[in-house]
């Protein structure tokens, strides 16, 4: 029999490519979602085949699956500052009680566990870049305060069963990452830039844009969660593509990309908006022997392929009229 893995969050993002990959490896894939921020399209060509179940279930509710389990991999979280504030309370859920409810299955059936936590967990850094002994600056009561804190709780609770059960646990700090799947609009920045540009709206950087980030193209880091996953290593591991821009020459990049004949216009910068983040890998170098290998104008091309078949419905679905909100004016 085929081994058997959980996977929840799968009809989003990273999940969604996960359920391919494990599906592609040979698993036996179980795929959970809640469907709050997911989307089953993320999903429709698993759909019906033999070895893929899909389950619509919210994970911090009691979560059983008969028969064997031998792999979980937790990724349901809202994910985007602005779905923060729209379902504050459910993102700090899914990271405490949602987790609890999936060690707990992880103890009963024996399988290994590995959670998606996030560069979120270092806040606004006073480190850089983020090795994974830096234990982070982070404001518990900030608007990002939900996420960052239920993802330090998750990686405590992680660790104690881990410790205190023995149950096999695996940590991944995920940095930015993009590609296909993501939502054009949850308030991201390539997703944002991207979809502004398709409807011919000015693009939108906030503050002067002196920002860094450091993304990640989504193939190489599900490669990277692979390989975690069935590593020996138990303690944190960062991934995440170490090369870093700031978001104004990102803007630019994708503008060049497009095409679009708009301008890039400045917004207030959002509360607690990190300054830098840059990922130091070398732990996953060491340990996975795992580094990107596509770089940013060949993950872009790839990606502005995917938004661009989307349908005119999708480009212009307002799923946050709260998003002015999130701008501090
Ligand atoms: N950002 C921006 N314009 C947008 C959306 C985001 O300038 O329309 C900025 C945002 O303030 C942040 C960076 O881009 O500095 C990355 O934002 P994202 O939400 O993608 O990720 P995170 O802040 O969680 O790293």
């Amino acid at each position: 029999m085929k081994a058997r893995v959980l996977i929840t969050g799968a009809a989003g993002f990273l999940g969604s490519h996960l359920c391919d990959k494990f599906f592609n490896e040979g698993f036996d894939v179980i795929a959970m979602d809640n469907l709050i921020t997911g989307d089953l399209r993320n999903l429709a060509h698993l759909n019906g085949k033999e070895n893929f179940t899909f389950l619509h279930h919210d994970v911090t509710n009691f979560t059983h699956v008969s028969g064997r389990l031998d792999h979980i991999l937790h990724f349901a979280s809202p994910a985007s500052p602005i779905d923060y504030l729209r379902i504050p309370i459910q993102t700090l859920k899914v990271g405490s009680i949602g987790i609890h409810r999936l060690l707990g299955l992880a103890k009963d059936k024996g399988a290994r566990i590995t959670i998606a936590s996030t560069s979120e967990v270092y806040g606004d850094p006073e480190v850089h870049p983020q090795t994974e002994e830096y234990w982070g600056s982070v404001n518990p009561v900030g608007p990002r305060g939900v996420y960052d804190e239920a993802k330090r709780f998750q990686e405590a609770i992680t660790t104690a069963y881990h410790t205190y059960h023995g149950i096999e646990t695996r940590i991944a700090r995920i940095f930015n990452t993009y590609g296909p799947r993501m939502r054009l609009n949850d308030g991201r920045a390539l997703p944002a830039f991207i979809g502004q540009s398709l409807r011919g709206e000015n693009i939108t950087v906030f503050g002067d844009g002196s920002q860094t980030r450091s993304f990640c193209y989504v193939d190489d880091l599900i490669e990277g969660i692979y390989k975690l996953h069935f590593s020996e290593e138990t303690r944190p591991v960062n991934l995440g593509n170490p090369v870093e821009i700031t978001i104004l020459d990102f803007a630019k990049e994708v503008l060049k990309l497009t095409g679009a004949n708009v301008k890039i216009v400045h917004k207030d910068l959002p509360t607690d908006d990190p300054k830098k983040r840059r990922p130091d890998i070398t732990r996953a170098k060491d340990v996975l022997n795992w580094s990107p290998t596509i770089d940013r104008a060949e993950g872009l091309k790839r990606t502005f392929e995917y938004f661009r078949t989307l349908s005119k419905e999708d480009l212009h679905k307002n799923e946050h009229k709260d998003f002015a909100a999130y701008i501090k004016k």
